[in-house]
């Protein structure tokens, strides 16, 4: 599932690529694509033709005048101070490819710019597009409750602190709280555990102050060294960037699905624990204490 250093990867390609555009076409070919937010277990169909017709309309003829991420969703501003939203969920991908190339079999909304479109490709349909009224993450109520993001100056130890003082939860499932801090999943939540040498298990608000500040640099130094790396593509290949191309952080994933397989520090087995909700997390249990 795409994460912070994904969704950075993305915004930071398509702002090379596509400011300035003009989206010319709209296709929205489905429904759960634009659906309403809240909306994941509802039937998507009914007003699919009148929400489809509402998207294209606020869309088309705008000039996209900037890219800029929030947590794990990319935000492509338009000329007339609105947003299109993009979340990736589980599978999405946002391509820029050359009008008239054969279309992904996922392709689940395509934005003609000219000779190039923009085609946001999702398997699981787990993804959305919406328009929204404004500029910048903070007009949305979507991103109000969210935490700050992870590479920002408001992110600091003492804000760790504060945030995780008295939680019952573990470490592994307290950082992919998006209110806590926004954009780390899965992938990530595990590899900073590992850098920063602490069990995922371990309960969030009895850390030491040494170790918040381990579990602080841990954060950074992975997601910097993500995105430098253009993200994560996992053995399904879900993720792709904006060209197509996979991202390169898997050979350095130090624990992420690595269960078994010996630890890349010590040579111990990684071993897989299940947290409550089902969740699996990977770590070492000799590097990590
Ligand atoms: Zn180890």
């Amino acid at each position: 599932m795409p994460e912070l250093p994904e969704a950075e990867t993305i915004a930071r390609q398509l702002r090379s690529e596509i400011i300035g555009a003009q989206i010319d076409r709209v296709q929205v070919r489905h429904p759960r694509s634009i659906r309403r937010r809240g909306a994941e277990n509802e039937n998507p169909n009914p007003g699919f033709a009148s929400r489809r017709a509402r998207f294209a309309r606020a869309l088309r003829g705008r000039r996209i005048t900037g890219v800029g991420r929030r947590g794990k969703a990319v935000l492509l501003t338009l000329d007339d101070a609105d947003t299109l939203v993009v979340r990736l969920g589980m599978s999405g991908q946002i391509l820029v490819r050359p009008t008239g190339t054969p279309r992904e079999k996922a392709a689940r909304v395509i934005l003609g710019l000219g000779e190039r479109e923009l085609r946001f490709v999702d398997p699981r349909t787990f993804g959305q597009m919406a328009v929204r009224r404004g500029t910048g993450p903070d007009a949305f109520p979507d991103f109000w409750e969210y935490g700050p993001e992870p590479l920002s100056p408001k992110f600091t130890p003492a804000y760790l602190a504060a945030a995780l003082r008295g939680r019952r939860t573990r470490i592994g499932v307290a950082l992919m709280d998006q209110h806590l801090v926004a954009g780390i999943g899965k992938i990530y939540a595990d590899e900073i555990c590992f850098r920063a040498g602490l069990r995922p298990t371990r309960l969030a608000g009895r850390l030491t102050r040494p170790m918040l500040q381990r579990l602080w640099r841990a954060a950074r130094q992975v997601l910097r060294e993500a995105i430098r790396c253009c993200g994560t593509t996992d053995a399904d290949g879900a993720y792709l960037d904006a060209f197509g191309q996979a991202g390169r952080f898997r050979t350095r994933l130090r624990v992420y699905r690595r269960t078994g397989q010996p630890c890349r520090v010590c040579g111990t087995p990684i071993r897989r624990t299940r947290l409550s909700g089902g969740r699996g997390m990977h770590w070492c249990p000799v590097c990590q204490r």
